[in-house]
């Protein structure tokens, strides 16, 4: 299969994942997570109808938001704080954001550039990830961000365990669940705080992710490897 052909029937199965969950055709991003892949195939991709790309590592971000500044950079690894400076600013979102001392960087970083810059919190799944703040810290944490000016935050981010799609289902409702409680916890001290936005789902479980609620879905092997090919093509 080509990359257009892999993403078109990704596509075609999001949105129609979308409609069976009573959610509009567009409500799911997709993100094709570039990480393992070169320039060439970002240009494919582009071509493809892609325009929204996932790296997990602060120089290649460097690398290909250079080259293609015109498409949107999500940056979805673990932050080092030595390198946020090559981040903010790049990256139309940054997914991974856990650490209070982070967020006060990434603040200062783009306050010194002028902008403000978009964040998700990472939420861990209380078992198989260290990284990401604890599903009862998520509030705290968006308390600290709320007070930095040139940060905003947009909603959360989880990794769900590999292996099991009910264990994926389990992840994904747990996010959403404190979500909605976060926000109905701000709601009720006058506070409106929205985390529109839920990041969930892989190329092993992005169908899983849909109907409970992610809007954007982070994808590198079944679009940019032959390896889901089998899958796809049935
Ligand atoms: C690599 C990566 C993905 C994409 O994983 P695939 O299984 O290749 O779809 C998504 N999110 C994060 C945080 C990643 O590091």
């Amino acid at each position: 299969m080509t990359l257009e052909s892999r993403y078109g029937t990704i596509k075609g199965r999001v949105e129609s994942a979308c409609e069976q969950a009573g959610r509009p055709a567009d409500a799911v991003r997709i993100i094709g997570v570039s990480k393992t892949v070169g320039l060439d195939s970002v240009a494919e991709a582009t071509k493809a109808g892609i325009h929204d790309f996932g790296e997990n590592r602060p120089d290649e971000l460097v690398r290909k938001h250079d080259a293609f500044p015109d498409e949107r950079w999500h940056f979805i690894g673990n932050i080092q704080s030595r390198q946020l400076s090559n981040v903010v600013g790049r990256a139309y979102l940054i997914h991974s954001l856990y650490q209070e001392s982070h967020a006060a960087k990434i603040d200062r970083l783009a306050a010194e550039k002028g902008i403000v810059q978009d964040v998700l919190i990472e939420v861990n799944d209380g078992e198989t990830n260290k990284q990401g703040v604890d599903p009862d810290k998520v509030k705290e944490m968006v308390e600290f961000c709320e007070g930095l000016e040139h940060v905003r935050v947009k909603g959360l981010m989880i990794m769900a365990p590999i292996g099991s799609a009910e264990e994926a289902s389990k992840t994904f409702a747990m996010l959403a669940r404190v979500r909605d409680e976060v926000v109905e916890s701000f709601s009720q001290q006058g506070k409106d705080v929205q985390l529109g936005e839920l990041s969930m789902g892989m190329s092993d479980d992005y169908l899983e992710a849909i109907p409970l609620g992610a809007t954007m879905v982070r994808i590198g092997r079944a679009i940019f490897s032959d390896e889901y090919d089998a899958i796809l093509d049935n």
